[in-house]
Parts: C-alpha cells; sequence; structure tokens
C-alpha cells in the first residue's frame, strides 16, 4: 500500500457498511460508496466489485431516462419541471450526467450552482455530476455503476443527461429504457447540430420553450418534425416516436411527456422489447466494462506504459500503427 492507499483507507468503510446503508438508502453512505466505484485504486476496486454485484440484485427496478439536446435546449430547466412533477407523483429521482467535456471541471451540474436549484436540496433527489475521466468508455462504465447504486438505494426513476453534441448521445441510448431529445423551434437542425442519427435513436422529441412569442413557432415545429419522424425506418421497440412541446416555465406539456413515458413503458413492457433490449445492453456492458479495464490494467504497469510510448515514438517516425499495436500487445500481454 502506498501512502495514498492508506489514506484512502482510513476513509473506507466497511465492505458490509457500504451495503446495507445503500441498501436502507442512506444518502450519505451512497455518496461514499459512488465515490468508491468511480475510484481507480486497486484496493478500492475490489470493494467496489464485490458491492457492485452484492447489489446487482436489487438493481434494475427503475424507469430510466435519458434526456439530450444542445445546450440552451433548456435541458436543466426542463428536468427541473419535470422532475418536481414525478415528486409530486410519489418518485424518488436520481438525475446522473454524461458530459465528457466536463471532466475537466469534475462536473457541470455542481460547477454550475444555477442549474436545478430546486431539486438539489430535495430528499428525495439524488444529482449526480458526470465523473471525471478522460475517455467516454470510462465515464459511461463509471454512470453504469451509480445508476445501478441508485437503484439499490430506492431511486425509481433514473435520468441520465448528457449535452447533444457529440458521441455521447450513443453511450447515454445504451443506459437507458427511453431516449427523449429536446429541439428548439426555429433553429434549423444544422444549428442543433443535430445529426439525423441522434433523431433515428430518439424514443420521442420534445419542442422546448412553447411559451409567449415561441409558441406558434413550437407548434409549427412539432409538425414539421413529426413528419420528419415519419420517413424514419420502423424501430424495433414497436413504437412510434412522437414529437410534443412542453414549456417549463408555464408547465405546458409537462405531464404529457410523463404520460408518453408511461405508456412506452406499458408497450414495451407487453411486447417483450423492455426485456430484450435491457439484456442486450447488459451483453454490452460486459464488453465496454472489459474494454475498460485491460486498458486500466495496461496502463497501470509504468514498465507498460514505457514500451507504449516507445512505440508511440517509433509510429511518430513512420512505423505502421498496426503492426506497432500488433508488437506492443505481443510484448507486453503476451498475446
Ligand atoms: P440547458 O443548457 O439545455 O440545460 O438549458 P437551460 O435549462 O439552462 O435553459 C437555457 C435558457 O432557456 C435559460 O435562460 C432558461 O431560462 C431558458 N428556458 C428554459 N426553458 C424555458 C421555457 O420553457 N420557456 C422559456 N421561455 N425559456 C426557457
Amino acid at each position: 500500500m502506498d501512502s495514498t492507499d492508506k489514506q484512502n483507507y482510513r476513509k473506507r468503510l466497511s465492505p458490509d457498511t457500504y451495503k446495507a446503508g445503500v441498501l436502507a438508502g442512506d444518502r450519505f453512505i451512497l455518496a461514499r460508496a459512488i465515490t468508491l466505484v468511480e475510484s481507480t485504486l486497486a484496493s478500492d476496486r475490489e470493494i467496489a466489485s464485490w458491492l457492485l454485484n452484492e447489489i446487482e440484485p436489487f438493481t434494475g427496478n427503475s424507469i430510466r431516462l435519458g434526456i439530450t439536446g444542445v445546450p440552451g435546449v433548456g435541458k436543466s430547466t426542463f428536468i427541473e419541471a419535470f422532475g418536481e412533477h414525478l415528486l409530486n407523483k410519489g418518485h424518488k429521482l436520481a438525475i446522473l450526467t454524461i458530459d465528457p467535456s466536463s471532466s475537466k471541471t469534475n462536473g457541470s451540474i455542481m460547477g454550475d450552482k444555477t442549474r436545478m436549484e430546486t431539486l438539489v436540496f430535495h430528499p428525495e433527489v439524488y444529482i449526480r455530476p458526470s465523473p471525471s475521466g478522460n475517455a467516454l468508455g470510462g465515464i459511461t462504465a463509471a454512470t453504469r455503476n451509480v445508476r445501478a447504486l441508485c437503484e439499490a438505494a430506492g431511486f425509481d426513476i433514473v435520468i441520465i443527461e448528457t449535452v447533444g453534441v457529440g458521441q455521447s448521445e450513443t453511450a447515454v441510448k445504451n443506459l437507458v429504457d427511453y431516449f427523449l431529445l429536446l429541439m428548439l423551434a426555429g433553429a434549423g437542425d444544422e444549428l442543433q447540430g443535430m445529426k439525423r442519427g441522434i433523431m433515428e435513436m430518439a424514443d420521442s422529441l420534445l419542442i422546448t420553450k412553447a411559451d409567449g412569442e415561441n409558441l406558434q413557432k413550437a407548434k409549427m415545429a412539432r409538425l414539421e418534425y413529426a413528419n420528419a419522424l415519419h420517413l424514419m425506418p420502423p424501430s424495433s421497440s414497436k413504437w412510434t416516436p412522437i414529437v410534443q412541446t412542453c414549456s417549463a416555465i408555464t408547465g405546458e406539456g409537462i405531464g404529457n411527456v410523463w404520460n408518453t413515458i408511461t405508456a412506452y413503458v406499458q408497450t414495451t413492457k407487453t411486447n417483450g422489447f423492455w426485456e430484450k433490449n435491457r439484456k442486450v445492453q447488459n451483453i454490452e456492458a460486459f464488453h465496454e466494462t472489459l474494454e475498460v479495464e485491460l486498458m486500466r490494467k495496461l496502463y497501470n504497469n509504468p514498465e507498460n506504459v514505457a514500451e507504449v510510448l516507445a512505440f508511440e515514438k517509433r509510429v511518430a517516425a513512420g512505423e505502421s500503427a498496426t503492426a506497432a499495436a500488433s508488437e506492443v500487445l505481443k510484448k507486453i500481454m503476451k498475446f
């Protein structure tokens, strides 16, 4: 054990305390458990693996929602209004973010205190910013573990929010049951940075800020997008995506969003897609974790790092990247 390891060991709770605390919905222990599963220390990871395995039977009982849209579309304002609606219905809400761009500032929700002001202090809400990490793979793996802990702690709705500007939508899509795309009226698709692929992934589209002068524009946008969706290939969920409008300010349409989600849950649970989709996601999670762990093992060893850096120089000097990669694998992993 090195000194950081020792320090951490002192701060660490006993494995059974983590388990009992999480299952009892103790927020303090939940936060500690999340820190544990996000840790990269080898000694932490061992307990984290044990804990995740122990709580697995208590996970999966939530509705997992993905929410995306470009910055400024109104994600946090919507989540705040929508969250209030869900809390009034007696739900417990966990809100997680995946934002690779915020990894350096250690998450955007807490960094930007104006976001979700009313939800932050609500006893039935748990908000966790994007875990820090360099690679999206690592961030999604960590988010999946946090999701598991939140579910085991009794949160029955988990919202995973991402900024709709890159590949993180695909990552979120693979972590959720239902994927909601927030759109602005009057801004072209290009302006919104939306690729057709993102619309294809969405289970429904929501035109935000349908109030005041923007109301008519929002209604028109709803029709336009509804037409565009007709041209999309049918989804394997047998669910037909719909377009809705809402205003987080007036509250108009917020309840409809939840009604649509419950209809989706009912449809896909009845036709078997719900379960099938989760199985596929679990297998994907396994492969993704394997990849992340392999890289971690590789780079945890300084000799390997030195070897990789030496090969990096050779590639820079003109050697084939493919040849260098296979040689490095032969050398350090005995493949
Ligand atoms: P995010 O970056 O996607 O999280 O967007 P925000 O939730 O921070 O909202 C961006 C801006 O749009 C803020 O100034 C909000 O006050 C405003 N906004 C959000 N929702 C609504 C809405 O329903 N109606 C109106 N008029 N403004 C809104």
